[in-house]
């Protein structure tokens, strides 16, 4: 068994600057990671502070992952199936191979639910298909915009991007909206199409296909379909995800379990790169303090 001071389990933006802070605080740490950051899906995001061109996500990865290797962190490829509290730490294990650690870092994110079809990554490399409207609804200025979901959820998105365009639509995919929903959509000058229709893609712009067969294209879709929380490995520490799915932290980014941080979209209301990271310096900063004091020889 590997012993270390933190274990940190997820390497996206969250998990790399929470290990970079660690290994500057001269902590040994190993993050664990499966490999599937949320960020690889963006094509460029604008908002991400340093970066006045845009970064695609990947190469913002990259380039985390490169900071914390330049100082010595250990990044494993490894999906994280087991988390369980020792005396004095934790015990994560994943597949047959098991670290030992006084803290642990639970940066794991959220999983995306995109539309059930093959070519929704696709789309969303190319702008067709967006899923965030505070990472790039600025992009979509302008642009025809469908706001694709269940009806009880969209008509808030639609309004927010309803600031940014003058042509934005409702694209109920269940049932119609409420005589109150469409009486907002009219007020705010938001299109409806009739409800239970489908998103196609032909290879640069997603389509609504309604139940009549009638096909509207779109410059760009926003589908809200929901999320699923990377908190699974919280079930047998007795630990509670809200009602959103995300975890309840203090504001060290501690869950109710001492010794366990938790950053990033696993945790967070504002899933964004900055608030990631911020929450990461936090937390690190916090478990530093917290771990055995180490004079330098
Ligand atoms: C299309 C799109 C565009 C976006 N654009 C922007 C933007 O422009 N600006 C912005 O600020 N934000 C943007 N975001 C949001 C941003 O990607 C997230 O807020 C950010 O990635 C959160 O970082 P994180 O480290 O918390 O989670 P993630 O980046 O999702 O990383 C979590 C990591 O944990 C790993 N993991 C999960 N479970 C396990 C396990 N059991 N064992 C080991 N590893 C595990 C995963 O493999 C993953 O690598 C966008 C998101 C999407 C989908």
């Amino acid at each position: 068994m590997v012993q270390v001071d933190a274990i940190v389990v997820g390497g996206g933006p969250a998990g790399l600057t929470a290990a970079t802070y660690l290994r500057r605080f001269l902590r040994s740490c190993v993050v664990l990671d499966a490999g599937f950051s949320r960020a690889r899906y963006i094509p460029e995001s604008h908002n991400c502070p340093g970066f006045p061109q845009g970064v695609s996500g990947r190469a913002l990865l990259r380039r985390l992952r490169e900071q914390a290797e330049a100082v010595d962190t250990e990044i494993v490829e490894a999906c994280v199936d087991r988390l369980e509290r020792v005396d004095g730490g934790f015990v994560v294990g994943a597949g047959g191979r098991s670290w030992e650690a006084r803290c642990v870092m639970l940066a794991t994110g959220l999983a995306d639910r995109l539309p059930d079809a093959a070519w929704a990554e696709d789309a969303i490399a190319c702008g067709a298909l967006r899923l965030c409207a505070i990472c790039d609804a600025y992009e979509a200025s302008d642009q025809r915009i469908g706001v694709y979901g269940p009806a009880g959820a969209i008509l808030g998105h639609a309004r927010f991007l309803r600031s940014y365009s003058a042509r934005v639509t409702l694209l109920p995919a269940d049932r119609a909206p409420s005589r109150h929903a469409l009486r907002e959509a009219r007020r705010l000058g938001v299109e409806v199409l009739p409800a239970g229709g489908a998103l196609e893609f032909d290879g640069a712009r997603c389509r609504y296909r309604a139940p009549d067969g009638t096909r509207t294209g779109f410059d760009t879709v926003y589908p809200y379909l929901g999320y699923a929380g990377r908190n699974v490995l919280l079930r047998g520490l007795g630990l509670p995800a809200e009602d959103d799915g995300a975890l309840r932290v203090d504001r060290h980014q501690r869950t109710r379990v001492p010794g366990l941080y938790a950053i990033g979209d696993v945790v967070s209301g504002l899933n964004q790169i900055s608030v990631a990271v911020g929450q990461a310096a936090v937390a690190a900063t916090h478990a530093h303090n917290a771990l055995p004091f180490a004079a330098r020889a």
